[in-house]
Order: C-alpha cells, then sequence, then structure tokens
C-alpha cells in the first residue's frame, strides 16, 4: 500500500515546491480566503499550510490519506467538467508516503478539529483537538525514506525559487485569495485578497513593473479572455514570465505563450519576452486537464480559435500605445 503511494509521489511529488503547490491548490479549492504557507530550509525541512477554508469533516480527516479518496469529483461525467484544482485524490497519500505529517483540520459546524499524524505512509495518532474553522497542515522531513529523490533536489536557493514561482502563480491565478509566503520568517509575498490583478503582478514582479504593463479583454462565443501584459519596453530574456491561467487553474500551453508573443509583431527585440498574465475563461468540456499526475500541461479544444484570440487581442492593444 504505501509503496503503490510512494510510486504515485514519484509523479506527484518530485520536489518540496510540488508539496507547496498540491497543499496550496487543496485550500483554494476548500474556498479559503487567506493562505499562510512558511517553510523551513527550502521545503526540506518543512512547509506548514494553514488556511481559513471549510475543513474536513472529522469522519474524513483520514480517510483524504487513502489513494483516489477524492471529494472533488464522483463521477465518470465529472472528470470531463472539473472545477476543482485537484481531482486525482493523489497528492496527500503521496505525500503521506514519503515524509512526516501532521494533519489538523475542523469545519464550521464541528465543536472539535480532528488531527492525524502520519509519517512514511503510517498512522501515528488521531485524535481529536481544538481547532478553528479550516486546515493546518505540517509536512516535515520530505523524501526522508526516499534517499534517491532527496539526493536528486538542488541546491537549497534553487529549490527555494520554485517554491517561490509556485506560490506567485497560484496568486496570480487567485487575485481574491490573500496569499503570504514566509521562508525562515522572511516574508516573501504577501497579497491582499482584493480581486485585483494589477495588485497581485505588483507584489510578485515589483510595483514599477506593475506599472509598465497594460490591461486587455476580449471575448468570442467560446473564450473571454483578460489580463494584463506589459509594454514593449519591458522584457525579460526567457517567456516563463508569461503566466497562463484557464478557469482559474495555471497551465503550460507553448502554442498559448506564442500567441501572447506573436501579438507583439516586431515590436519586440529578438530573443525577449513580454511579462504577461493571461486569464481565460471557457467551458470545462473544452479542456482536458487529465493529461498528466501534475495537471500543468492541458488539452484544449478550438486552440486555433484561442490562439488567434490572444494574438489579434494584443496586437490591437499595443496599437492603441502609439509606440
Ligand atoms: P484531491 O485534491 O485530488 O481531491 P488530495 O489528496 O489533494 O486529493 O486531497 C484529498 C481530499 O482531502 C480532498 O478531496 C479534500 O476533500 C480533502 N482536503 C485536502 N486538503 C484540504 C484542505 N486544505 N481543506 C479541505 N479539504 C481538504
Ligand atoms: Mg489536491
Amino acid at each position: 500500500e504505501n509503496l503503490s503511494n510512494q510510486i504515485a509521489a514519484g509523479e506527484v511529488i518530485e520536489r518540496p515546491a510540488s508539496v507547496v503547490k498540491e497543499l496550496a491548490e487543496n485550500a483554494i479549492d476548500a474556498q479559503a480566503q487567506h493562505i499562510d504557507i512558511l517553510v523551513e530550509d527550502a521545503g526540506i525541512k518543512s512547509i506548514r499550510v494553514i488556511d481559513d477554508g471549510n475543513g474536513i469533516p472529522e469522519t474524513e480527516a483520514l480517510k483524504a490519506f487513502e489513494r483516489h479518496a477524492t471529494s472533488k469529483i464522483t463521477s465518470r461525467h465529472d472528470l470531463f467538467r472539473i472545477n476543482s484544482l485537484g481531482f486525482r485524490g493523489e497528492a496527500l497519500p503521496s505525500i503521506a508516503s514519503v515524509s512526516d505529517v501532521v494533519l489538523k483540520t475542523a469545519t464550521a459546524d464541528q465543536d472539535a478539529g480532528k488531527l492525524v499524524h502520519i509519517r512514511g505512509g503510517e498512522v501515528q495518532e488521531e485524535t481529536g483537538t481544538t481547532a478553528r474553522k479550516g486546515t493546518d497542515i505540517t509536512v516535515n522531513d520530505v523524501f526522508y525514506n526516499t534517499p534517491a529523490r532527496l539526493k536528486y533536489l538542488k541546491s537549497q536557493s534553487t529549490e527555494l525559487s520554485k517554491i517561490v514561482d509556485v506560490v506567485n502563480r497560484l496568486a496570480l491565478s487567485h487575485p481574491d485569495v490573500s496569499f503570504h509566503l514566509v521562508h525562515q520568517k522572511k516574508e516573501l509575498l504577501r497579497t491582499s485578497g482584493n480581486g485585483e490583478l494589477q495588485q497581485v503582478v505588483a507584489a510578485v514582479y515589483g510595483i514599477q513593473q506593475a506599472r509598465k504593463m497594460i490591461a486587455f479583454s476580449a471575448e468570442d462565443d467560446d473564450f473571454k479572455i483578460n489580463g494584463l501584459t506589459s509594454l514593449p519596453e519591458l522584457t525579460r530574456a526567457n517567456r516563463s514570465y508569461i503566466s497562463l491561467i484557464i478557469n482559474g487553474r495555471y497551465i503550460k500551453n507553448y502554442q498559448l505563450s506564442n500567441a501572447v508573443v506573436k501579438g507583439y509583431g516586431s515590436k519586440l527585440m529578438v530573443g525577449r519576452f513580454p511579462i504577461s498574465v493571461l486569464e481565460i475563461e471557457m467551458d470545462p468540456l473544452l479542456i482536458d486537464v487529465n493529461v498528466h499526475p501534475q495537471k500543468h500541461e492541458v488539452r484544449l479544444s478550438k486552440e486555433t480559435e484561442l490562439v488567434a484570440l490572444i494574438e489579434n487581442t494584443i496586437y490591437n492593444r499595443i496599437a492603441q500605445e502609439n509606440l
């Protein structure tokens, strides 16, 4: 049992940043308004995520660590209209199989919360506890029992930068949620959760940079897009500063990020890329997110139409600036 979870962990949990991603996504799925992420030693020593979301009912807390115990989809049909970030029910069992996890959780209509402690997939403790509504989960000693995985990790500064990247993207995807990321008592990100993308962009990229970004929006029968993209003077040497968000999920898609770049026509220097955040809303039936365990890659119906919409919208918006 723990072996199959460890095998799944090999796919889902590559590094500390994957733990941060899965835990924070669970908080978002639970409708949290505030998410605190506290990290020690680039997540290798510990990762703690505290949310004020719906919590897990007492009777479900232990079950959440069972393989494929998702509360988010109930039928095969749901797989084709996914609205939550999680749905595979693999993250918690995978994480618990390769680390030491303490979960404290409570729902609004419970007097007491539940505490579950699991180490290397073995339940150490399951007991009642005082807790306010929400979930507080701490993952210590990740990969302590999978030395090969531990050895494969990069330097702490690289692992930390991957965590920062994950949290930045989640914050950009959810301007209505307040994120607070702290490493070794140092604050690395704080967003207000006031719903304004501009405010998140300022927190992630800096206030000066945010001022050099322009807003765009458009829609057709199938897609609604809006976002912020930089003036051609504000560029970066790689396309990783282009964030694509479909229905609240951060994704990677070369065709779509290329459409952003192509929208600039000849206005960008060769080898330079804009900073952009592009939010796309569409019928979930038009996307397949169940392509990869990490759910980063998606398959899109009508991709060509979406590419044209993005490219034309950005082209027209840049043209308005009379540069
Ligand atoms: P998935 O997110 O794919 O459903 P996970 O393994 O990440 O699977 O989580 C298992 C289940 O535990 C979720 O479906 C959800 O019911 C519950 N859960 C996990 N984290 C939280 C949280 N922070 N708040 C509320 N429920 C949670
Ligand atoms: Mg999940």
